[in-house]
């Protein structure tokens, strides 16, 4: 076998389609480059360094003369097929991959920010993102201010001084919080914020962060976009400018890469995403539906049910209620335990967007870590519970509770 055929430049390349394709389309093809074996399915380069053909051609690659890969920790075949069909599945000019969802959190802030600088973010949010606003940044100069989702007079105030970032969390994690994207950009842009708005509750199959005026959108891609409980990930994605401008240079040098393999398991996710997250919200809008009328139930919350305090507004920015139901449970922490404790096929865990049904304690689990009192700020009382919607069938699934809560 001649050598040429082994090298990233030389893949047989097919003419690309004219007309701009739909996402379902990119997500089974956009990025994928073969390695000139003509294999289906992407390649795995489970490798750490790159080799050059000359020691011109290795310093033409380190001054960005030729297109050569250098080094895992700046990037990788694997990976960069999973960034081109993240970005071209969002709209996004370019994506970065990370680690983890929390890499990709601290990432898409930590570059753009110094000491001394401001930033506003939406008051319930995951709890580690919540830590990184309320303790990490802070300690490195870093001031902050937290506005409720729907409080238009809130973001108004907040946003009328000097603010450097806004941290958005819309839908909400666990109560599904609606934050106006449209309304918190226009304000932000006034002031000269960057808005990064933490998609992973919608997914990218819900929700389109930077056609509702955001700046930069970022994943946990452990949740939806695996959907399959396999591999922890994270993604960034937004302008060329601050992709290669802030972002870039930042993460180069401190390290929060994904690795090849993770990115192999996500690039195939990519593929049934779609599919997944569009039956997962069906089925979760039955369930939601069913729980609402269930005596049991004090209150479900649901971006999908006419009964969300911002159900116009999340009809407005998603097209589909979501895979995520918060639960309040009628009884005390100890009858919610005995409920979840009675169901047989939702298991019980803190992960959610996974194809198996997962129900959730946030207050004694996820969200353990705030204080009571920021616990109750975000309406996390002892008998809130989040049920995360998977693929098994809707009728099992309601099937479940039903004798869960009959008990
Ligand atoms: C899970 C999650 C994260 C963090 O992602 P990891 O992949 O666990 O690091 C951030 N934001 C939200 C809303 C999440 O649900």
């Amino acid at each position: 076998m001649s050598k040429e055929v082994w090298g990233y430049h030389e893949h047989p390349k097919r003419r690309e389609p004219e007309w701009v394709v739909h996402p379902q389309t990119s997500a089974v093809r956009e990025g994928l480059a073969r390695s000139g074996f003509g294999e289906t399915s992407e390649a795995l380069y489970l490798n750490s360094g790159f080799t050059y053909t000359d020691s011109q051609e290795a310093a033409d690659a380190f001054t960005d003369q030729t297109d050569h890969f250098l080094y895992s920790r700046f990037h990788n075949p694997t990976v960069a097929m999973f960034e081109k069909r993240l970005a071209a599945i969002e709209g996004a000019e370019h994506c970065v991959a990370t680690a983890s969802g929390m890499a990709a959190m601290f990432a898409s802030l930590a570059c753009i920010l110094e000491a001394g600088d401001h930033i506003v973010a939406s008051a319930a949010m995951f709890s580690s993102c919540h830590v990184v606003i309320t303790e990490i940044l802070p300690k490195w100069g870093v001031t902050y201010e937290l506005v409720k989702a729907n409080d238009k007079a809130g973001w108004e105030k907040a946003l009328s001084k000097k603010v450097k970032a806004v941290f958005i969390e819309t839908p909400s994690n666990p109560l599904l919080e609606i934050v106006d994207i449209r309304f918190v950009s226009d304000l932000a842009h006034k002031v000269g914020a960057t808005v990064i708005v933490d998609n992973v509750m919608a997914s990218p199959v819900l929700q389109k962060p930077l056609e509702l005026g955001a700046d930069v959108v970022m994943y946990s891609a452990t949740k939806h976009i695996d959907g399959q409980g396999r591999v922890l990930a994270g993604a960034i994605l937004g302008s060329f400018s601050y992709i290669y401008g802030k972002l870039i240079p930042f993460v180069r040098h401190t390290g929060p890469t994904l690795s090849a393999f993770n990115a192999w398991v996500l690039v195939k996710s990519l593929e049934t995403m779609e599919l997944r997250v569009s039956r997962m919200s069906e089925s979760a809008q039955a369930i939601a539906e069913f729980l609402e009328g269930h005596p049991k139930i004090k209150s479900v919350r649901y971006p999908g049910l006419p009964s969300h305090p911002d159900f116009e507004l999340a009809k407005k920015q998603m097209s589909a209620g979501g895979t995520t139901i918060g639960i309040e449970f009628a009884g005390s922490r100890r009858e919610a335990f005995t409920f979840m404790d009675a169901l047989c096929v939702i298991d019980i865990s803190n992960n959610l967007g996974d194809s198996k049904s997962l129900i959730t304690h946030p207050a004694s689990t996820t969200q353990r870590r705030l204080s009571p009192e920021d616990q109750l700020k975000m309406g996390i009382t002892p008998s809130v519970l989040r049920l995360s919607v998977g693929l098994e069938h809707v009728g099992d699934l309601i099937k479940d509770l039903d004798q869960a809560l009959s008990n």
